[in-house]
């Protein structure tokens, strides 16, 4: 038998309706070919899970293009057709076995809510039904019928914080070589139920640990080959937002439908537990003068992460107006500040006003200070276990530092999930007390050996108060509306 060849890349990326920063091209690293297959290979990311599978089975990649993000507003509609079209130019020379596709699912274009969806769509109408088509997608996707009709099988992350993005890869593609080999013929039982999760999702305690255990149960007895269960991203205003679980039989439907329902019955009777509080960022501070031990805040208002601007002003303005006496590394998202740093040069002294563009829950702040750094490209290697080894780079930075603060200003958005963000500008994250994050969840496996990690209860564009939102397509959903628990049935057959 001649060496199979999969077909893999696509365009990954978490959106936040509410943001207005449209998602343009300079936000995303792009790859292709060999190139991306030896950049991520033995890294914990979605398509490292790719790389590293392919070299186990002895399977040649072909990747016409890979655009990756991290979240934010909406993806502008010309960048995502620029993907589709080298995928679908790919797909036509027809030189492959399986496609396998390592996104993220929560997507949302200029006009388009469910851009992965008519990515699978149009690869199918190319390839024909005998052609496996699988993807893996992060546990917040979008993921709706329109998303699964084409995919013989999609699989989710089973954690969050994220740290099986290339565990997850390698089932989607293991389940692409079982197909071709004849060992899996896929049969889905979907479920799906208007209802948030809202701050309490995480799989490392609560509710989600005992669901997840259930699910890894019935596949262990072989009630169903996989299963996946979607938390999808709060902030999509998009028809149906919910709760969605897969279940997957071998050629059998009725016992992956029973696991189905009963994983979507359990996050119901869980609903309110689901729902999270965060703590009081005044009381985590507090004695943090007189404290040895480095503190990292996640900025839960305002996650970029989760497609949050990047430039809410709060926490800083907090320890302005609280006049706590701390070594800081604060980032933001602004820039007109960086062009103003760039402009008087590393030195100078100036006072500049930044942040709040978009976040507007806490005003904008003006200061003295001097310009420490500045730089463009520097390169990021993620520490992980979170996106181990992932690389990628900060655009163009200024450092402005205002007594113990270094205000880390850059002209894109950036979560600032590893430590390597900081020492990639010069600031080691050792020598700091507070070090602020644009994440929720992901930021603390990373920094786990650099201090205590706690997410802080601030206001924001990701705050998970969602009734703050105008929403026109997604109610009603729980907790917003009082429904009732009438879960939505798909299921597929792959011929
Ligand atoms: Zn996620």
């Amino acid at each position: 038998m001649s060496q199979r060849r999969v077909l893999s890349g696509g365009i990954t990326q978490e959106s936040h309706s509410f943001n207005p920063i449209l998602t343009r091209r300079d936000r995303f690293t792009i790859v292709s070919g060999q190139h991306a297959v030896e950049s991520n290979r033995g890294t914990n990311s979605i398509f490292g899970g790719v790389v590293d599978s392919a070299k186990e089975a002895d399977v040649e990649l072909i990747v016409p293009t890979l655009f990756r993000a991290e979240s934010g507003g909406p993806v502008e509609d010309k960048v995502f057709s620029e993907v589709c079209d080298a995928m679908l130019h790919a797909a036509k020379r027809g030189d492959f076995d399986a496609v396998v596709l390592p996104l993220h699912g929560g997507m949302l274009t200029e006009t388009l809510s469910d851009p992965e969806g008519v990515l699978f769509e149009r690869l199918r109408e190319v390839v024909g039904k005998d052609v496996p088509i699988t993807a893996a997608f992060d546990l917040h996707a979008y993921v709706k019928e329109s998303t699964l009709r084409p995919l013989d099988f999609l699989a989710g992350y089973l954690t969050n914080p994220h740290e099986d993005q290339a565990a997850t890869a390698k089932r989607a593609f293991h389940a692409a070589i079982a197909m071709l080999d004849g060992r899996l013929d896929p049969v889905l039982a979907a479920t799906f139920l208007p209802m948030l999760t809202l701050g309490n999702d995480t799989t490392l305690d609560g509710p989600l640990v005992d669901i997840h255990e259930y699910a890894r149960t019935a596949i262990d007895s072989g009630q169903a080959y996989d299963v996946s269960i979607f938390n999808a991203q709060q902030f999509l205003d998009v028809p149906h937002l919910g709760q969605v679980v897969l279940a997957y039989g071998n050629g059998d439907l009725e016992e992956p439908r029973k696991v189905a329902n009963e994983v979507m019955h359990m996050l119901w009777d869980n609903r309110d537990l689901l729902i999270g509080k965060y703590p009081d960022l005044g009381k985590e501070l507090k004695g943090i003068d007189d404290s040895n031990r480095t503190i990292i805040l996640g900025d839960q208002g305002d996650r970029v992460a989760a497609g949050g601007p990047g430039d809410s002003t709060y926490i800083l303005n907090y320890l302005l107006d609280s006049r706590i006496d701390a070594e800081t590394y604060f980032p933001i998202f602004d820039p007109t500040a960086v062009a103003e740093c760039e402009r008087v040069g590393v030195g100078g002294e100036i006072t500049l006003t930044f942040g709040g563009n978009y976040s507007t829950h806490s005003p904008k702040i003006t200061a003295e200070g001097v310009v420490i750094n500045l730089g463009q490209a520097a390169p990021v290697v993620y520490d992980g276990p979170c996106d181990a080894g992932t690389k990628t780079s900060i655009e163009r930075f200024a450092i402005f530092r205002m007594n113990n603060i270094s205000v880390l200003l850059t002209n894109q958005p950036y979560a600032f999930i590893d430590p390597d963000y900081f020492r990639a500008v010069g600031l080691p994250p050792e020598k700091a007390k507070i070090i602020v994050t644009r994440s929720g969840y992901h930021y603390a496996l990373n920094f786990a050996s650099t201090g205590r990690c706690v997410t802080v209860d601030t206001p924001g564009m990701t705050s998970y108060f969602v009734n703050q939102f105008t929403w026109n397509k997604a109610r009603p959903f729980y907790p917003i509306d009082n429904i009732g628990y009438a879960p939505r049935q798909f299921s597929r057959r792959r011929h």
